[in-house]
């Protein structure tokens, strides 16, 4: 929490209570939330913040720098707590998220064609998979 103050006072950010309560939320969260699946959460604990502030306080978040953003197949946006550079294995039925760190590749260097016109400012695979769970249960969701 006091990474969190510091990291706001940095930002010129004021510390609100619903920002911290936000924050909180999402360090309970380890499974890549929605927009949505934090809302309720929020909801449960502050049913007097409403979706957009939700909203607007993760993309604030975002903006800091101590939420990432990624993109998912399925179910849409996914934010990311972890901070750490990290990669993903992706279930494209059941939509579950899990981080791997890999050093090999994280040294893939970025190809000119990207480095020679953007700044980049992280890399990330995704592994597209079907998880143990939804193998063994035949059924197409
Ligand atoms: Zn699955
Ligand atoms: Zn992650």
């Amino acid at each position: 929490m006091d990474w969190f103050v510091k990291k706001c006072r940095e930002y010129g950010m004021k510390v609100t209570p619903q920002r911290t309560l936000v924050f909180e939320i999402l360090s309970m969260l380890h499974n890549h939330p929605t927009v949505a699946a934090v809302a309720r959460e929020v909801a449960l604990r502050s049913p007097n913040v409403s979706f957009d502030t939700v909203n607007r306080t993760l993309q604030t978040f975002v903006d800091m720098g101590i939420l990432h953003k990624i993109p998912a197949t399925g179910n849409g946006l996914r934010f990311d707590t972890n901070p750490l550079p990290h990669h993903h294995v992706q279930c494209v039925r059941c939509g579950r998220i899990v981080d791997f760190e890999s050093p090999e590749l994280d040294s893939i260097p970025v190809p000119k064609a990207v480095s020679a016109r953007y700044k980049v400012l992280s890399k990330m695979v995704v592994f597209e998979t079907v998880c143990d769970e939804c193998a063994r249960s035949k059924q197409v969701r």
